[in-house]
């Protein structure tokens, strides 16, 4: 067994000065489970006793290269040596808005803030400028940062179908009530459920919202026919098609989920990845619209294009943009896939992968859900059972199953047999455990 006993005795300690000990809740993992980390390296982390673990979590995304990446830590340094903020503009910001725009076809003009949460917020603004509607649409399931407008969400786990559509919920106390009226939610991959919103009410929208990767809800999947719809709804309605692509951005293709797709959206945001791990992120999109910034639109904030993060998402950009960095990530992913495959086909365990081999979802299912309600209705208790037990092995995911694994470049040194073998070790662990746990509980026999 794994000692957290420091990890334990400081999160008495951190406890006293920060909620939950942590500085985001989501980094609680529980009194005797919240880890905290002495460093990252590559693809790994050490925690404070001294438990080295293989990442794929990956900071929820950001670290698209390694941690502490050697060439971007040297040009980071050289950004310190610029200065920081001055509450004016360097001429850094321009080449790296080139980059995007040039990775990105979508991206005309861009804008930098400093967090996911800022991107979207402000990409919602220029919508609702742009097209004088205040509402928005979300996705089922989707997360898009830590700001009022956004912070409802679908209740689908003590739902049904015979309840008719889920009822929408604050994420937590402090989400003041009048910004529901803002917000309406649809499933994924279904064209039909937001054409008829859209037909009762596209007076009062201004913006469609979606990850077709959702890099928070299992990496669910949209199909290339939805995307396609929905870009056709959106222009019919006089909707802008805000792709939020903070997790998919710089990670799944050079061009995001996008290219993938082959969609263009109006308005698209980015973060996580565009500075491996340096808080960078963008709200871009089509000229007509980003030119409202400005014109009686305000986007800015003190920390925006902070020399260190420009610096470090110019290095960034570039090592994704000009050499084979993701192409080896994506093959690192496939092959790591096709090694899971082979330990779960061999014990008779039905699974399935959803996403791009960068940020992809593992299902114990033979068909993975195609949206949030269906996510219900798969087998998550075996997923549940398993991450902790990866967690001793020292492989580190969420221990929720809504939360994708990541990959980086950095897998690609050492980590895939390491990797295979203790998923084998903690799938044979985890089995019997289940099996034991379901006698007891009288409920079916898991394979
Ligand atoms: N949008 C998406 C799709 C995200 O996954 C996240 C964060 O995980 C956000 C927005 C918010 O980003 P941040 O945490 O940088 O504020």
């Amino acid at each position: 067994m794994r000692s957290l006993s420091r990890s334990n005795r400081h999160f008495q300690k951190a406890s006293t000065r920060l909620p939950l000990g942590v500085s985001s809740n989501f980094r609680y993992w529980g009194d005797d489970k919240t880890i905290y980390v002495e460093r990252g390296k590559g693809g790994r982390v050490w925690d404070i006793d001294g438990n080295e673990y293989i990442d794929y979590r990956l900071a929820y995304g950001p670290v698209i290269l390694g941690y502490a990446d050697d060439r971007v830590d040297a040009a980071a340094r050289e950004g310190m040596n610029v200065g920081g903020v001055f509450a004016l503009s360097t001429e850094l910001e321009f080449d790296v808005a080139d980059r995007i725009s040039r990775m990105v076809p979508s991206a005309e003009l861009v804008r930098f803030s400093n967090s996911g949460t800022e991107a979207v917020m402000a990409a919602l603004r220029v919508a609702r400028a742009f097209t004088g509607k205040d509402g928005h649409v979300v996705v089922e399931g989707g997360y898009h940062g830590v700001f009022s407008e956004v912070m409802w969400y679908s209740e689908v786990e003590d739902w049904s179908p015979a309840d008719g559509d889920p009822e929408v919920l604050p994420y937590g106390d402090g989400v003041p009530a009048v910004t529901r009226q803002l917000i309406d939610t649809v499933p994924l991959n279904d064209a039909n459920a937001l054409e008829d919103l859209l037909r009762k009410k596209h007076n009062q929208i201004g913006a469609f919202l979606v990850e077709p990767i959702m890099g928070n809800c299992c990496a669910l999947t949209a199909t290339t026919q939805y995307m396609k719809d929905v870009r056709e709804l959106c222009d019919r309605y006089d909707v802008l098609l805000v792709i939020d692509e903070v997790k998919t951005g710089f990670r799944v293709a050079r061009g995001g989920v996008q290219e993938l797709f082959g969609v263009n959206a109006d308005l698209c945001t980015f973060a996580k990845a565009i500075g491996n791990g340096y808080p960078l992120a963008v709200v871009a999109g089509r000229e007509d619209v980003m030119r409202r910034i400005g014109d009686s639109v305000v986007h800015g904030g003190t920390f925006t294009a902070h020399s260190v993060s420009l610096a470090a998402a110019a290095k960034t950009l570039e090592i994704l943009d000009e050499t084979t960095a993701l192409a080896d990530i994506e093959a690192y992913g496939l092959k790591l896939q096709q090694g899971l495959a082979r330990i779960l086909d061999a014990r008779d365990i039905a699974h399935s992968f959803t996403g791009a081999p960068a940020l992809m979802g593992l299902f114990f299912a033979e068909q993975a859900p195609g949206n949030y309600r269906e996510w219900v209705n798969s087998d998550y208790e075996f997923y549940d059972a398993l991450a902790p037990e990866l967690h001793e092995q020292g492989i580190l995911v969420e221990p929720d199953s809504r939360e994708p694994w990541f990959l980086c470049e950095s897998h690609n040194v050492g980590c895939l047999d390491e990797t295979l073998d203790k998923f084998e070790r903690a799938v044979d662990i985890t089995l019997p455990k289940l099996r034991t746990s379901n006698r007891t509980a009288g409920g079916p026999e898991k394979q």
